[in-house]
């Protein structure tokens, strides 16, 4: 099903298994093809796993697309592309040829069992926030109203006192 009009969407991306690289680039190629349009695509940046910490480091990066799907046909569309690279869902945060979520769908938020938006964890995972803040710096969180510049700032001090 497609709605008429065209939604701002942000996706992250990021995979820790086989051609790091190509399987991003492959990545973008289907969204592009299935999806919508590209509009943004960040740096690739490298960050140790997150969550279960015992697997090779992360490749990530974040998208703007345009679409007229639906949030749940996007989804489905998503872990088609995610299937199709050969992704093997066997554990939780386990590593992975390739992962896909949606962070932002313009400023909506959506709570459907399969889906929620803006992604529940996307505040506290910086390999999200430093390319959201690269491509979207001024865009503010629809729930925690905060902009992306912010939310990388408060996270990388809360961090700094970690550690
Ligand atoms: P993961 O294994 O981390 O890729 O999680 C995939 C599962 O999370 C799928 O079953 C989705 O239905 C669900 N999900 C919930 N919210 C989102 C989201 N914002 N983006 C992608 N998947 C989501």
């Amino acid at each position: 099903m497609q709605v008429s009009e065209l939604q701002q969407i942000y996706l992250s991306l990021g995979a820790n298994l086989g051609n790091r690289e190509a399987n991003l680039q492959q990545a973008i190629e289907l969204i592009k093809e299935r999806l919508g349009e590209v509009i943004a695509i960040s740096s690739f940046i490298e960050t140790a796993a997150w969550g279960k910490t015992d697997q090779p480091d992360f490749l990530n990066l974040a998208l703007l697309v345009a679409t007229n799907y639906s949030p749940l046909k996007a989804l489905t569309i998503i872990q088609e592309i995610e299937h199709q690279l050969g992704r093997e869902r066997k554990e939780k945060w386990g590593a992975r040829l390739i992962d896909i979520d949606i962070i932002f769908w313009d400023n909506q938020v959506i709570s459907e069992v399969q889906l929620t938006v803006p992604h529940p964890l996307m505040h506290e995972r910086t390999f999200v926030l430093i390319p959201m803040a690269e491509i979207a710096p001024e865009m503010e969180h629809p729930v925690l109203k905060r902009k992306m510049k912010e939310l990388l700032e408060s996270l990388e001090k809360q961090e700094a006192t970690k550690s």
